[in-house]
């Protein structure tokens, strides 16, 4: 070959440098961390990352709370950025479009749940956007809680610019994470719900359950926070640590959405359910459920569980957002405060998401 003729290029083994902030070890703070991102692929885009929210998933995967967790570990999975670069057959984005990537980036694709579009599901295991594998076995995943991100087009979400973006990012897992229940189990005008926990997930529920014309009540541990449970739309609020005022909430709700994060006593929610009524918990402590036979069967009440979901009806209750005006309630943070945010969350303290902005990184 002669000097001046060009090698092909081989953009498989091509890499993008980038930064990000990454746990090094379990319970560790994190810290600045530089690793690659594979070129994009065909069906690729490369996302420019504005804004990343803080889910309480992130600190329970620092922690090794489930045991999944690998290491150094960058977290974030409430993605909202530009594209920058497509792959050649990209058909959905073109650069300059503002996007969002959630909670997985892929998944087998084959299965029941993936051709039904449940694809969080997945009977092989969706790819979480961090601290899995790619379905190539061996390339470890990084999140949000850095500069870049490519991801294949099919697990991308189209974000209107018509909303402010540090308010969208939460969407893209605290949103649908309470939106998927919300409609799975039907949730409709007149039903009485209750939503214990009011954080990330238990805002956003509140919010979705008041837009289907629900009679919604907020079940809290914090007193402090009856002000903002009405404002953001709650017609009533329970300090549950208060038997005054939880001794008339037996057999009360139509639904139940369940986000703690801690262990708690199931048992002492589920006695709330009026007969045939359900509680579904998204929340994910690691200790298990301690149920009574007699709680359930009494009253013929449902106790089922719920994860994120699928990139159709993620899409669908964006849009519904945009038609709407719903956004997350956020404390917008520069990226060296996210282990202050981290001591915060542990104390139930979030207003009420964090969301990174990464013009800070
Ligand atoms: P968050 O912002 O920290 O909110 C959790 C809220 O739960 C707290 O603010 C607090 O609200 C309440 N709480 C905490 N510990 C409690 C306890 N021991 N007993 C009773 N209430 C307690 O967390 P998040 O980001 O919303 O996430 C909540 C949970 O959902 C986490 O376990 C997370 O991993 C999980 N999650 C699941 C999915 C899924 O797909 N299923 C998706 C995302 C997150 P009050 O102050 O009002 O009591
Ligand atoms: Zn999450
Ligand atoms: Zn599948």
């Amino acid at each position: 070959m002669s000097e001046t003729e060009v090698m092909p290029v081989d953009t498989s083994t091509r890499t993008i440098p980038t930064v990000g902030y990454a746990a090094y070890a379990a319970s560790e703070d994190l810290a600045p961390f530089k690793f690659d991102r594979r070129e994009p692929l065909a069906h690729d885009v490369l996302i420019e990352i504005l804004y990343c929210g803080v889910c309480h998933s992130d600190l329970h995967c620092i922690r090794n709370d489930w045991g999944i967790s690998m290491f150094p570990l960058v977290p974030g999975h409430e993605i909202v950025g530009r594209v920058t670069r497509t792959g050649d057959h990209v058909t959905k984005f073109k650069a300059g479009d503002t996007v969002g990537v959630g909670v997985f980036v892929d998944s087998c694709r084959e299965c029941e749940s993936c051709k039904e579009g449940l694809e969080q599901y997945c009977e092989k295991g969706a790819v979480l956007t961090y601290s899995a594998f790619e379905k190539d076995g061996k390339t470890v995943t990084y999140g949000g809680y850095s500069r870049q991100i490519v991801c294949d087009e099919k697990y991308v979400l189209r974000i209107s610019d018509g909303l402010p973006l540090e308010k969208v990012a939460p969407l893209l897992c605290a949103g649908i994470t309470t939106w998927s229940p919300l409609r799975h189990w039907k949730v409709k005008a007149g039903d009485k719900v209750a939503v214990i926990g009011l954080g990330g997930l238990g805002h956003m529920a509140v919010k979705f359950a008041v837009s289907f014309g629900a009679d919604v009540t907020v079940l809290s541990t914090s007193a402090s926070k009856e002000k903002d449970a009405l404002r953001l739309g709650a017609h009533h609020f329970a300090l549950t640590n208060d038997e005054e005022q939880v001794k008339s909430l037996t057999n009360q709700f139509n639904f139940i959405l369940d986000t703690v994060a801690g262990t708690h006593d199931y048992n002492f929610y589920l006695n709330m359910l009026k007969r045939d009524g359900t509680m579904v918990g998204v929340g994910l402590p690691n200790e298990p459920a301690h149920v009574p036979a007699f709680t359930l069967a009494l009253q013929r009440r449902n106790m089922a569980g719920s994860i994120i979901g699928g990139i159709a009806e993620t899409q669908e209750m964006l849009d519904y957002c945009a038609a709407h005006q719903i956004t997350a309630d956020v404390e917008v943070i520069n990226i060296s405060d996210i282990n202050k945010a981290f001591e915060r969350m542990e104390k139930s303290d979030v207003k009420y998401r964090f969301v990174i902005d990464l013009a800070s990184l």
